[in-house]
């Protein structure tokens, strides 16, 4: 403890914002900082000072070692300060749609079609060959009618947006028939019924949580009725004693009665990933084929491209949506369309997609290929020569995500790391502190990194975290 006399002569030490800005000036490091960061970073640097010397948390220095040490400490402030909040992180977790972490990769063409649009001015909103102006949803409409066999398509914000709209566009003020197995709720507060009740259309749940029969929506049949609503379950799966009303019953008890059907398919998929060995989705095409007047799905899911939802469906119908004033507040942005139309380009060709959507390909990649790459990160991991260091190759599942095929456990391998002396719960923490940072997994005081999610180019970033780790504990 010091004294309070002691005290007095440290408090006087303090130097002024003014002192340490000059010496700032000389020192490289804060050149091209601009002056109001370094001040700040200065203010809070003396601050924290003079709090410790208060608590009496403070060695008793020289006046210019501690003219140093709040240097130093400036400096740690504004790299903080200049590093973006939103940054690129690994993803070790094996969840390839990770919610968390930004859903899907961009294919790197897409990139730089997106790139180019950004900086550049464009035919956004108009009509090259009429000279006047245009629509900005016509730049995906066809291919959109094209990859789907829909006969009119268009896009907004995001899925929940294009829920929201459709509903609003076809129920406002009448009723909605849904399955009660179908009320789902998705991450970030997205439920079914709290949709339905923002659209102004009047929720008419049939059925049970487990079974619901065509005589259930025939029963619920009114004046009222406005649509005929099938919602993909996503995230999760009913088991055991079950029925559901198929998309084409559906689509026959709508026909009869001149009932609009819709069906939220989630994720939507134009891939029938029972090809490649993994569960079968329905997919957007087989929802038009049966007769959904209306189909609603996301862009950054298993499609694998930007945030945006997309509708397709019946002209009529897309045409009055087109028409409602909320499209306006739900307007897709230039950069997501021009992604967008990129990605959906890439559909033209099955295999290219496979190979060149970083979803698609991350849900497909052969266990050999990811074995292989998990064995390069343990051989690197090893040339550390950390006798500490435990790190075991094994074998794991990892997750579609995103509300996708939630019983879908994809085979994987991943590394098993312990450092002696470390808690799992630490490594995994100064992983997460890590530039980039780097998010795995927990099991059993390990901390599991799952090479499906990770890039090739991000190996040597997770040695150099480990090597910089094992340094410094
Ligand atoms: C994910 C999902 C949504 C919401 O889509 P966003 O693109 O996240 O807005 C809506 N409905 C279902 C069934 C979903 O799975």
């Amino acid at each position: 403890m010091t004294t309070n006399a002691e005290q007095q002569s440290l408090l006087r030490k303090l130097p002024g914002v003014d002192r340490i800005l000059e010496q700032t000036k000389c020192d490289p490091f804060f050149k091209d900082i601009p002056v109001s960061v370094v001040v700040e970073s200065i203010r809070s640097a003396i601050d924290q000072r003079r709090q410790a010397m208060r608590e009496g948390n403070q060695v008793n220095v020289e006046a210019s070692l501690l003219e140093s040490q709040i240097v130093a400490q400036v400096k740690t402030a504004v790299s903080m300060a200049m590093t973006p909040n939103l940054r690129p992180a690994v993803n070790a977790t094996g969840v390839v749609v990770h919610t968390n972490l930004g859903r899907s990769l961009l294919a790197p063409e897409v990139v730089e079609n997106l790139v180019m649009i950004a900086s550049r001015y464009s035919n956004l909103e108009y009509d090259l060959s009429a000279g006047r102006r245009g629509s900005r949803y016509s730049h995906v409409e066809d291919i959109l009618c094209e990859i789907s066999g829909a006969e009119s398509a268009m896009v907004v914000n995001n899925n929940a947006g294009a829920v929201l709209l459709c509903l609003e566009t076809i129920a406002r003020d009448k009723t909605v028939i849904v399955s009660r197995g179908e009320l789902v709720e998705i991450g970030g507060s997205f439920r079914i019924p709290d949709v339905m009740a923002k659209s102004g259309a009047t929720l008419r749940e049939v059925g049970t949580t487990n079974r619901t029969h065509l005589k259930d929506y025939i029963g619920a049949l009114e004046n009222e009725t406005g649509l005929l609503l099938k919602v993909h379950r996503s995230n999760y799966s009913v088991v055991g004693f079950t029925a559901e009303v198929s998309l084409r019953e559906l689509a026959k008890l709508g026909t009869t009665h001149r009932i609009p059907v819709m069906e939220d398919l989630g994720s939507g998929t134009f891939i029938d990933f029972s090809k490649y060995g993994l569960m079968k989705e329905p997919t957007v095409q087989e929802s038009v084929a049966t007769g959904a007047d209306v189909i609603t799905f996301s862009g950054d899911k298993l499609l694998g491209g930007p945030q945006a939802g997309i509708i397709v469906g019946k002209k009529n119908i897309i045409d009055q949506i087109k028409q409602n004033p909320t499209t306006r507040a739900l307007r897709i942005d230039k950069l997501t369309l021009a992604a967008l139309e990129g990605t959906l380009r890439l559909y033209r060709d099955e295999s290219q997609a496979i190979r060149q959507i970083p979803t698609l390909r991350m849900l497909t990649r052969p266990v050999q290929d990811i074995e292989t790459q998990a064995a390069k990160l343990a051989a690197q991991l090893k040339s550390i020569g950390d006798a500490r260091m435990q790190i075991h190759l094994i074998e794991r599942s990892s997750r579609a995500g995103g509300g996708a095929l939630p019983l879908l456990e994809l085979p994987s391998r991943c590394l098993r790391i312990r450092i002696q002396g470390l808690s799992a719960t630490e490594l995994e923490r100064m992983m997460r502190y890590h530039t980039p940072p780097i998010i795995g997994r927990l099991e059993e005081n390990a901390f599991i990194i799952d090479l499906r999610t990770v890039q090739d180019d991000e190996i040597p970033f997770i040695a150099r975290a480990f090597e910089a780790l094992v340094q410094r504990v």
